[in-house]
């Protein structure tokens, strides 16, 4: 079967590539299929990534799965959120982004953050039914980048009981415990009962 990855973020494409491998999938980059980037209006990361699977789904006339995801800092309420792709405005830039929660955190004793991730699967545009999967990965802000892996907040990212960054982690480590490595696995598993 056909999907198309409704991503056009190098490093998600990276992590899904290696997560779908025990699919029997062939998974195509929304991007070589042309599909302009998806607007993402709301509030939520379900919102969101509803809006780009049907986006690509309707586009191409295949079935879809979106990401949407981010980081949450506890000591900003939650920010940046959805808001984590252009935190410090667009074009999105990674290190301005990096700069920006590093900045906000100064005055704050409180480093913890997660990241999230919801998945969402779409067998055509109005597609009733979506799958849905959600992860979430635990850790703290540093102030000092650590590590080359990864993308994004991850040389940023501590996980204290490792001692490593995200950015530190290979790719297999990084995907066996991430945010979109447990959404993944969740989804993976409705894909198998639903869509046969
Ligand atoms: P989205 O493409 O709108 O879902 O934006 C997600 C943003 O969240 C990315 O551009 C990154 O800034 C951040 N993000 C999501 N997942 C990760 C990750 O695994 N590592 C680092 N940053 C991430």
């Amino acid at each position: 079967m056909k999907i198309v990855l409704a991503s056009n973020n190098p490093g998600k494409l990276r992590e899904f590539t290696r997560l779908l491998a025990p699919m029997d999938y062939e998974v195509i980059p929304q991007g070589q299929l042309n599909v302009p980037s998806a607007e993402e209006p709301f509030f939520t990361f379900l919102e969101n990534c509803l809006a780009k699977a049907r986006h690509a789904a309707r586009i191409t006339g295949l079935p879809a799965i979106a990401d949407d995801s981010g980081i949450c800092a506890e000591a900003l309420g939650g920010a940046p959120g959805v808001f984590s792709a252009r935190f410090a405005g667009e074009p999105c830039d990674d290190q301005r982004n990096n700069e920006l929660l590093v900045e906000k955190l100064q005055e704050h004793e409180n480093r913890r953050a997660h990241y999230t991730c919801v998945l969402v699967a779409v067998r055509h545009a109005d597609d009733p039914e979506p799958i849905v999967a959600e992860g979430r990965w635990y850790g703290e802000i540093i102030d000092t980048p650590r590590g080359t892996g990864g993308f994004g907040y991850d040389p940023y990212f501590l996980l204290p009981h490792l001692g490593k960054t995200g950015a530190e982690l290979t790719a297999e480590e990084k995907n066996a415990i991430s945010h979109r490595g447990q959404a993944m696995a969740k989804l993976i598993e409705e894909l198998k009962v639903r869509w046969h």
